[in-house]
């Protein structure tokens, strides 16, 4: 489906508000209709260092309504209001024991820029955009998310 996004394209010049492709979710993946984003300063510590590479959506304190989910997913349904955080795998030591901060897998799951097998859920026309930004890139009308890391809210 078609969403607008706020694209990081180049260190210094500003977002491009940009009409751009979202996957369908897969199985573990959920869709939210984003209805308010922070914005904080690893977002823009990103954008300036590149450290993911442009182009790239990102955001990461998303919060919204869930539109759409994938078959394996039980914790969340279509019209859920949910609050957005971090990403963690659930299954290492350190989520096992309580710290999902810490997860082993961290970098892995929300500062690559896409899904652990290297795919990106955003396109632009004729390139990929990258995507997953702390399990959201929520920088945009809709961003694909994970059990993990949505919170039901009232
Ligand atoms: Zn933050
Ligand atoms: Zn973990």
């Amino acid at each position: 489906m078609k969403v607008t996004a706020a694209v990081a394209r180049a260190p210094e010049a500003d977002f491009s508000i940009e009409e751009l492709e979202i996957d369908e979710p897969r199985e573990d993946e959920i869709l939210v209709r984003v209805v308010g984003v922070g914005l904080c300063h690893t977002d823009l510590v990103f954008k300036a260092s590149q450290t993911i590479a442009p182009p790239a959506v990102f955001g990461h304190e998303g919060s919204g309504i869930v539109e759409k989910v994938g078959a394996a997913v039980r914790k969340v349904a279509p019209g859920d209001r949910v609050a957005i955080t971090f990403r963690s795998c659930g299954t290492c030591p350190r989520c096992l024991k309580g710290d999902p901060a810490y997860c082993h897998t961290m970098p892995m799951l929300n500062y690559a820029g896409m899904r652990s097998d290297g795919t990106k859920a955003l396109h632009g026309a004729g390139e990929d955009i990258a995507s997953n930004f702390f399990g959201q890139s929520s920088f945009a009308t809709h961003c694909l998310t994970y059990e993990r890391n949505v919170v039901k809210v009232p």
